[in-house]
């Protein structure tokens, strides 16, 4: 829960108010909401949803729908502990520093699924 208020922090900030601290990367701009989430579900869990994601995450942030493919992790509720991403059987998920580029449109569709 502190990580996420930390987040929300400095999403709040102007600009120019952001805080630099050497050697701690700041995860995004907090102008581009596209950067806004530390993991990633991406297409390989198209067709899999086999669930050991959901086992793991100790906030209950991954869902899907009876109309969706795949499962999606909430960019809000996620407290980037990354449990989830090496129990993944296919590697479906990825720190969002690892995505590959082929791979970055997820980082709209995990959000997207949130704000319907
Ligand atoms: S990083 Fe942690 S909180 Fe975020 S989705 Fe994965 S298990 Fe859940
Ligand atoms: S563990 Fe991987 S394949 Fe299974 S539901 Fe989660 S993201 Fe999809």
């Amino acid at each position: 829960m502190i990580i996420q208020a930390m987040r929300l922090d400095i999403h709040n900030l102007p600009k120019t108010d952001l805080p630099l601290i050497p050697g701690v990367p700041v995860r995004c701009d907090p102008f581009c909401i596209e950067e806004q989430l530390p993991y990633v579900i991406t297409e390989p869990c198209i067709g899999v949803k086999d669930k050991s994601c959901i086992e793991v995450c100790p906030v209950k942030c991954i869902a899907t729908d009876e109309n969706e493919e795949m499962y999606f992790i909430d960019p809000v509720a996620c407290i980037n502990c990354g449990y989830c991403e090496p129990v993944c059987p296919i590697n479906a998920i990825f720190d969002e520093f690892q995505l590959p580029p082929d791979q970055r449109i997820y980082l709209r569709k995990n959000r997207e699924f949130y704000e319907k």
